[in-house]
């Protein structure tokens, strides 16, 4: 009999396998788990070299399935000055003027996370503020959301974005009263040039930017820089137990830096890159998916999706509603594709039989994409696509029974439900109005058939899936009356381990625990059974293993 390289034993294990939900102990051979069941059967396992963790009667399993973030982005800004939480003009210039200290080389000082009411109630950040906070070097700061920049005069003079430039629409300079830059810079054509000054030349956005953008060619150098970006990412992703990644930008570039670090062996945890295909591309560009998928299909590194925006978010009010905002009469938000662009992009991805997965926020975005869906089967016949739509915020309760009709999975991120205690209820709630009894409507949609998969979507929240499993356990109404959406705890394991598994193609060889199944395992550091729902938080891997190798250890 063959030994196992590591077992874990003494431990409550949640498998996730409904013929066996319990076990206590594992072993893994090669990437592998080779048994699972009580101490004694796996203990048969133990060689001379065996490796073995003890539990302590914690809870172990299966490893995180990240369903939807963004590692480029999210691993450069773990290098970035985060300024989430900080509020008011006095604790921002302590914090940049700290940071900035200890960074005398660099051409930009970068903070990120910032809330629109960082410095004033009224949302507005100048460059007169930001002048106060870190005079004379160049500083931006960026909104958490990612949709708005902030930056001082220094900044704009270096960016050549002082006196204003024509952009495509949707993105804006804000001009100031004077007649110069506000401060104020809205989406990627708006910004870019700032990001260019970065170290990383902004390379880690242009798999996510919807404006049209050719990668440029990196140096070794560059490609270096970026890659040691990624293992930082990858490093940050394994210390909290995610194992599976279903990224959701993607571009050639990023492909071939992951696969570098898989062939040194440093790729630590399974990602899933899409072809992102953006309003401005010819429809004909989707195709270039297929090419991905051929070429990229491992267990660890893999492709085979597309990427889609169809509407923005609540916030700005961009997201595509089915009426009026409220309070805002003739606004409906800004599509991104009209439905017959839409119909035509899933009908071709789909006869290509690529996955898609869609962001639609608003109600109207989301039965959009439904109508192409739908469109796409009418044409090409009825497969088990599992198309996925991200975030569904709002949705008609006429379209909640079409997402198992037509087999969606409904991909979300529990973290900015609201009522989920500490996450603010404005302005989401007045942009939603009446429509909040099928607002993140988590249960509404599970009740209806349709399946699961949480998320965080990191950098834009924290991506911590403890913080999103507490989140979706302890969440209550926003507002009396409204239906309680919080998840039960094996619901909740379930969303964020085996449901990613079935989003991604892969529940027979990943989220759960069985043997013959992929060694994507985690131990915890405490029995997440036993622990209140608003202490889940607390948890932390203690070890992660991916791909039968221990990736971390606390
Ligand atoms: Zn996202």
């Amino acid at each position: 009999m063959t030994t196992a390289e590591l077992i874990v034993t003494n431990a409550r294990i949640l498998t996730l396998d409904g013929k066996r939900p319990h076990a206590e102990a594992l072993a893994v051979a090669g990437n592998r788990i080779a048994a699972i069941g009580s101490k004694a059967e796996v203990a048969a396992w133990k060689g001379a070299s065996t490796r073995v963790i003890d539990a302590g009667g914690n809870t172990v399993m299966p490893g995180i399935v990240e369903s939807h973030m963004h590692l480029f982005p999210g691993a450069v800004e773990l290098d970035s000055l985060m300024v989430t939480g900080i509020e008011g003009i006095d604790a921002l210039t302590r914090a940049v003027r700290d940071y900035a200290a200890n960074r005398p080389d660099d051409a930009i000082i970068v903070a990120n996370g910032a809330n629109y009411t960082a410095i004033r109630p009224d949302s507005t950040i100048t460059r007169q503020d930001l002048d106060r906070i870190l005079p004379g070097r160049p500083f931006m700061m960026a909104c958490f959301d990612h949709h708005t920049v902030w930056a001082n005069t220094a900044a704009l003079k270096a960016a050549g974005l002082l006196q204003g430039k024509t952009l495509p629409p949707g993105n804006e300079i804000v001009m100031g009263p004077d007649g110069l830059a506000s401060g104020e810079l809205k989406e990627i054509a708006a910004f870019g040039p700032l990001f260019a000054m970065t170290p990383t030349q902004g390379r880690e956005g242009l798999g996510m930017a919807t404006g049209e953008g050719p990668v440029p060619a990196a140096t070794a150098a560059q490609r270096a820089a970026d890659k040691v970006a990624l293992k930082r990412g990858l490093a940050y992703c394994a210390s909290l137990g995610i194992t599976s990644i279903h990224n959701m930008d993607g571009n050639w570039y990023q492909l071939e830096l992951l696969d570098s670090l898989r062939e040194e062996g440093a790729l630590t945890a399974r990602v899933q890159i899409p072809w992102h295909q953006k309003n401005t591309m010819a429809l004909e560009r989707v195709d270039e998916a297929v090419a991905m998928r051929a070429r990229y299909q491992g267990d660890m590194l893999y492709s085979g999706r597309v990427k889609v925006f169809i509407d923005g978010v609540l916030e700005s009010m961009t997201a595509l509603m089915l009426d009026d905002y409220p309070g805002h009469p003739g606004h409906r938000g800004q599509p991104l594709f009209s439905a017959e662009e839409f119909n035509a992009l899933a009908t071709r991805a789909d006869k290509h039989g690529l996955q898609i997965s869609v962001h639609a926020i608003g109600d109207g975005g989301v039965r959009r994409t439904l109508d192409g869906y739908e469109a796409a089967r009418k044409a090409n016949g009825a497969r088990d696509s599992r198309h996925r739509i991200e975030h569904i915020e709002v949705i008609h309760p006429a379209d909640i029974p079409r997402l198992k009709e037509l087999g969606v999975v409904a991909s979300l991120q529990p973290i900015v439900g609201l009522g989920v205690p500490g996450a603010p209820l404005e302005p989401c709630l007045s942009r939603i109005g009446e429509k909040m009894p099928y607002a993140y409507a988590w249960q509404t949609l599970r009740e209806s058939g349709a399946r699961i998969a949480f998320s965080s979507d990191w950098p834009v929240s924290p991506l911590d899936p403890f913080l999103g499993m507490q989140a979706a356990m302890t969440r209550r109404p926003a507002l009396p009356g409204l239906p309680e959406q919080r998840q039960s705890l094996m619901n909740t394991i379930s969303a964020f381990t085996l449901d990613g598994a079935y989003a991604e193609f892969a529940e027979d060889r990943k989220g759960k625990l069985v043997e013959g199944y992929l060694a994507d395992v985690i131990v915890l550091s405490g029995d997440i059974e036993t622990t209140p729902p608003d202490e889940i938080a607390e948890l932390k891997p203690v070890a992660t293993v991916c791909d039968g190798k221990i990736v971390y250890e606390a």
